[in-house]
């Protein structure tokens, strides 16, 4: 498919064929299983400024939190407890997490649990990367956000579309399953542009492909209210599954703060993937990407047992694999 036959798919009206045509290859590659990833989000410190996200630098309104080595290892093994077959390690960009005490982190989790280690850090060396992998990392996430180079200088100051590529060439060169993205409705962002970026992420060969909806976060320079289409990001994403049929896709948690079935339906649009945050209670309602994200005062218990009943509900069996891609060549 062409930028142009994307373009078209995302003008036509009501995506219902396109969701059933999507579910129906998931369906094939997985089943009615999906794939259930924990994030633990270990700090919330970041020296980047992306417009979008209410974790950047500018933002000195935010209580910032960091977790010790311990609180992580904890939260890891509550995920693995809860069902997770994968735990991601995810964070802003905070340098004060020596590379040696990830990578402590990332041999301890794969020593004492059964689980395969996604890290979402961020950009970093090379050197670093590889470091990261020797000790037992199996994938890496770092979203493109958008490939078009004057949206990207703009929302990522002193940050390049060919920069972050490199990065994520790089991680697949290491060995990583490698996963990028999108985020579906960024102001700025033209159905062209859109269509393009979907073009290109389906060119990587990447294992996993995540396209969330933009959601204003009120202390960034993006806090103007945007229309939620829902709809537009679930396109997205079944279009994404026509085009790279065995990659891992998540249902995002940014659909769900749309809409209370948005996850659900972000399965039934042909996705095959949650990631649910476990957190600890007392700060992840600090890890305020956009509003929505980790409702505050939740027990991270009772959301994750409520995700799986929804997804029973709705046809879905969460699996505890270690949910590796089903693209040619990727392990597992
Ligand atoms: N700091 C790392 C990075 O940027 O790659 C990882 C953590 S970052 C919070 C994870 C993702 O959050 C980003 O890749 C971006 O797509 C998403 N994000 C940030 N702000 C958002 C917003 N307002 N709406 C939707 N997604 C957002
Ligand atoms: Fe930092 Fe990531 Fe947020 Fe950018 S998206 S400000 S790098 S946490």
């Amino acid at each position: 498919m062409t930028s142009r036959d994307i373009l078209e798919m995302l003008a036509a009206t009501g995506g219902g064929p396109v969701y059933a045509e999507a579910r129906t290859v998931a369906d094939r590659f997985f089943g009615r299983g999906v794939y259930v990833r924990g994030v633990v989000e270990f700090s919330n410190h970041c020296r980047k400024n992306c417009h979008y996200c209410g974790l950047r630098v500018a933002n000195t309104g935010l209580e910032r939190f960091r977790l010790e080595p311990e609180g992580i290892l904890a939260a890891a093994a509550l995920a693995r407890e809860l069902g997770a077959g994968t735990v991601v390690l995810q964070s802003g960009e905070d340098l004060r997490y020596d590379r040696r005490v990830i990578g402590d982190l990332v041999r301890r989790i794969r020593d004492t649990l059964d689980v395969a280690v996604t890290l979402s850090l961020g950009d970093f060396d090379r050197d670093t990367y590889a470091y990261w992998r020797d000790c037992g990392a199996d994938r890496y996430l770092l979203k493109m956000e958008t490939f078009d180079e004057a949206l990207h200088a703009r929302l990522r100051p002193g940050c390049t579309v060919a920069d972050r590529l490199a990065r994520v060439e790089m991680l697949q060169s290491l060995g990583y399953e490698t996963g990028s993205g999108i985020i579906v409705g960024l102001p700025g962002m033209t159905d062209a542009i859109l269509a393009e970026d979907i073009h290109r992420l389906s060119q990587l060969g990447l294992e996993m492909i995540a396209a969330g909806p933009f959601i204003p976060h009120p202390s960034t320079p993006l806090a103007a209210p945007v229309d939620h289409a829902i709809e537009k990001s679930l396109l997205v994403t079944a279009v994404l599954r026509l085009l790279n049929p065995g990659a891992n896709i998540p249902a995002t948690s940014a659909l769900d703060a749309l809409a209370a079935d948005g996850r659900t339906r972000g399965l039934d649009a042909g996705a095959n993937v949650v990631m649910p945050s476990v957190t600890p209670d007392a700060v992840r309602g600090g890890y305020s990407i956009y509003p929505g994200k980790n409702a505050a005062g939740r027990d991270v218990r009772d959301a994750v047992h409520g995700l799986f009943e929804r997804l029973r509900n709705a046809g879905y069996t969460p699996v505890a694999d270690k949910g590796f891609s089903r693209i040619a060549g990727a392990c597992g």
